[in-house]
């Protein structure tokens, strides 16, 4: 199998790579076996100066990788320097964290001693999507490596050189060159690796259908996974919210990434008194919107990362529309041939209608106006999805009381979703199980053994 690198702005080939064979992955395998037989007898201060290196080489050629990142999938430059500051903050913060994340727990029992010992469980496989292609992997691999496991990365198809440039990193820092590695295999090879008998647990961030696949290959085999799935979540605006900033966060909340991010802001629900302003003042932010070449550091909108995903938006808004929701900004195009989508408003969504129902990966903003606060827990609730959610209101136990209600991983109030080294993230539903960041994160990838002394 060949990967091409593609940029998604002009559709130039930058490069193209062998895959490997089923020869050559097993061998990766067996050296990252080998490799965390020697890496789980470090101690927590060798791993901490390395990862401290790899911080410093991200910071030392943020230049380079945020181009690679925005040539390969058409991020603003603007979002992906942030993207390799935000990898090198991780692995500074699991440097400085990890020991006492993983120091032994002790455990109130009345009997003798007992704690809980945090052990490494081995290679860990981690499957990953385009969209925030370094920081996907970073905020997987810091924890899991400190942890004293060793990482194999299948990232998604369309971002090789991300890939390769990410092991470049690792290896940069002075990492062993079994730590991390990068396998250009497709996803019909990822049975193969999930099952070989060096493979510990695996990881998936992507979609729901790629979830499914690569969990029940991991049930199959009983090793422990971990998915961070798609979101649509919601943005509720409350009467008494400070309307105008919700509105000016809420654009970065939904277009950030052109749209292209799991915990965006997807889903607007807003309190009818303050609907018709919010509305208006969303659409001024829009209009100020740059749109244009991706690597002009002014453009805050490029395109998205592929032709084809740009397709399946028009679809999803063309068979919304045609089931009777109404557009509030925007125009749909005729016919897609690019990977340009441009920004739009639905209303008058319904259930049934693919944007009601579905993720919409791009730049569409659904927007929905309730009576009062329980009408929009119960559109925020309405979802197959659960991952974040945003909740703005001026009256602090409120948002608690309704925060608690919102069937989802999170609820940041008065502030947009996003992500953040100290702070555990993950969903419930159809967004995926376990956790990631934080303390919660670098145990996923433990063995949480349980030792008693009578
Ligand atoms: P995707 O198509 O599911 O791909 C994600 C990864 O899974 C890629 O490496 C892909 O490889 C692989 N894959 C796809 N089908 C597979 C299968 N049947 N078996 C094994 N591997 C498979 O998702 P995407 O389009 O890259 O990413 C967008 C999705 O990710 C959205 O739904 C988004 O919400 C979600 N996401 C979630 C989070 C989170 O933290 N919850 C974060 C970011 C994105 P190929 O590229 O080779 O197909």
């Amino acid at each position: 199998m060949q990967f091409r690198s593609i940029n998604p702005y002009n559709s130039q080939v930058l490069e193209t790579y062998e895959g490997l064979s089923p020869q050559q992955v097993n061998y990766k395998i067996d050296k990252a076996y080998q490799g965390y037989l020697q890496w789980k007898n470090t101690t927590y201060l060798e791993r901490s100066d390395l990862m401290q290196s790899a911080a410093v080489e991200l910071l030392k050629n943020k230049k380079d990788y945020s181009e690679t990142i925005t040539l390969e999938m058409g991020k603003p430059i603007r979002e992906a320097i942030a993207e390799i500051e935000k990898c090198a903050a991780v692995c500074a913060y699991y440097a400085v964290n990890a020991a006492d994340f993983l120091k032994d727990a002790p455990l109130d029992t009345p009997h003798g001693e007992g704690y809980i010992h945090f052990n490494p469980l081995g290679v860990i496989l981690a499957v990953m999507p385009w969209n925030f292609p370094f920081w996907q992997v970073f905020r997987f691999a810091a924890p899991t490596i400190m942890a004293g496991n060793t990482c194999l990365l299948k990232h998604a198809s369309n971002v090789p050189k991300c890939a390769l440039d990410i092991e470049r990193v690792f290896l940069n820092a002075g990492f062993p060159e079994d730590i991390f590695n990068t396998l250009l295999i497709g996803s019909g090879d990822v049975k193969e690796v999930i099952a070989h008998e060096h493979v510990a647990a695996v990881t998936l961030t992507g979609s729901e259908l790629a979830g499914k696949s690569v969990a029940s290959i991991a049930g199959d085999n009983i090793k422990k996974s971990v998915l961070e799935l798609g979101g649509s979540d919601p943005f509720i605006v409350l009467r008494d919210a400070d309307v105008q900033a919700a509105a000016k966060v809420a654009v970065k909340a939904r277009m950030l990434n052109a749209g292209q991010s799991c915990i965006a802001a997807k889903r607007f629900i807003l309190e009818k008194e303050i609907a018709e302003d919010f509305t208006s003042q969303f659409i001024k932010q829009l209009r100020s919107l740059k749109t244009g070449n991706p690597m002009d550091t002014n453009t805050d909108f490029g395109t998205l990362a592929r032709p084809d995903l740009a397709i399946e938006i028009f679809d999803q808004v063309k068979h919304s529309i045609e089931m009777g929701a109404e557009i509030i900004f925007g125009r749909l195009p005729d016919k897609i041939d690019t990977a340009y989508f441009p920004l739009m408003i639905l209303g008058n969504l319904k259930p049934d209608m693919p944007a009601y129902e579905e993720e919409i990966f791009g730049p569409v903003a659904l927007f929905f106006v309730v009576e009062n606060a329980d009408e929009a827990i119960k559109i925020a609730n309405q979802s197959q999805f659960g991952l974040g959610g945003s909740l703005w209101t001026t009256d602090e136990n409120k948002a608690k009381l309704i925060a608690n209600q919102i069937e989802s991983g999170a609820v940041y109030i008065n502030q947009m979703m996003f992500s953040d080294p100290s702070v555990p993230f993950g969903g419930i539903k159809k967004s995926g199980y376990g956790r990631e960041l934080s303390y919660p994160g670098i145990r996923e990838f433990t063995n949480q053994k349980t030792i008693w002394i009578k």
